[in-house]
């Protein structure tokens, strides 16, 4: 299996390297995301993003293994579901999850939304910091918090999040989460990073795509890296697997980041993370 380039990386605050470019996998049948997996991971993918929840953790598995790339060169990451939240659920949530996917270890594994009225999402948080001291996991992170949300964690946690994955794109531009991660240096992902499509046709997206000869993904995709953002594009088209890879031989201007910039209006396409239950 042929690498085609290697993809930068982002140092974590602990000192772990991820991948500035995932594949996400949210929606893909089990069945249909082991030749998903495997076309990301032939175009050269080497970080892939899942979750519990998905219901695909077993696919992502099939694939690494069928794949033969070294599992040191890859890096894996899912999320704990709601459900699962509390000490003693979230350690066997992690041991499922490995199961599942045929792992010994995870790269990264995050809190997949704070649950507020669950009201456990700390409890969670002790658990992981435990998967963690252990060395069961390389980093922990979490998902969908908002700034009131990291303010609490990190008032009772040991270990400050590596990640926060949240929904990110030109239409939900989410400036105050990428405030509070900055201001604890946790790296900031995000995912819709294409806002699931929706933003594809927005003309000012369109126009300079045609400028640059790209795609309006490959723009937005570029948007976001310029910005130092982690990016985990999904899709099941192997053309567009491997066109979203190819975005690291251009740059967009000052000019053409602000034009994007402007095309914010809270367009979210997911539920509010303080609203969301599970
Ligand atoms: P994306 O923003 O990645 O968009 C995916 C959609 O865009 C699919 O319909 C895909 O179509 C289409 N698409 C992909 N590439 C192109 C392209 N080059 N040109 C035109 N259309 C394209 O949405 P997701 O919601 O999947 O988010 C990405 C990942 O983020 C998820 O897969 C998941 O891993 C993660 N995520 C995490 C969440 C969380 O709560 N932590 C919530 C939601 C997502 P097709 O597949 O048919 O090619």
């Amino acid at each position: 299996m042929s690498t085609t380039q290697t993809i930068p990386t982002v140092t974590l605050n602990n000192g772990v390297e991820i991948p500035r470019l995932g594949f996400g996998v949210f929606q893909v049948p089990d069945d249909e995301t082991s030749a998903a997996v495997a076309s990301a991971l032939a175009a050269g993918y080497r970080s892939i993003d899942t979750a519990a929840i998905y219901g695909n953790e077993a696919g992502v598995g099939r694939a690494i293994a069928d794949s033969g790339i070294a599992r040191e060169d890859l890096f894996v990451t899912s999320k704990v579901w709601n459900s699962d939240h509390g000490y003693d659920s979230t350690l066997r949530a992690y041991d499922a999850t490995l199961a599942t996917l045929g792992l010994e270890f995870l790269d990264l594994y995050l809190i997949h939304w704070p649950a507020p009225d669950r009201g456990l999402y700390t409890e969670t948080w002790r658990a992981l910091e435990k998967l963690y001291a252990e060395g069961r996991v390389r980093a922990i992170g979490v998902s969908n918090f908002e700034p009131e949300h990291l303010e609490r964690l990190i008032d009772v946690a040991e270990i400050v999040p590596a990640v926060n994955q949240v929904e990110l794109h030109p239409a939900l531009q989410n400036r105050d989460v990428i405030a509070a991660d900055a201001r604890h240096g946790i790296a900031t992902e995000a995912w819709s990073p294409l806002a699931q499509g929706a933003v594809l046709g927005d003309p000012a997206i369109v126009t300079i795509a045609a400028a640059h000869g790209k795609t309006p993904a490959q723009v937005v995709l570029r948007w976001h890296l310029q910005q130092g953002r982690i990016v985990i594009p999904k899709s099941v088209t192997p053309a567009r697997i491997a066109q979203n890879l190819d975005v690291f031989g251009f740059d967009l201007t000052a000019r053409e980041l602000a034009a994007i910039d402007a095309l914010d209006r809270n367009g979210r396409t997911g539920p509010h993370p303080a609203e969301f239950h599970g």
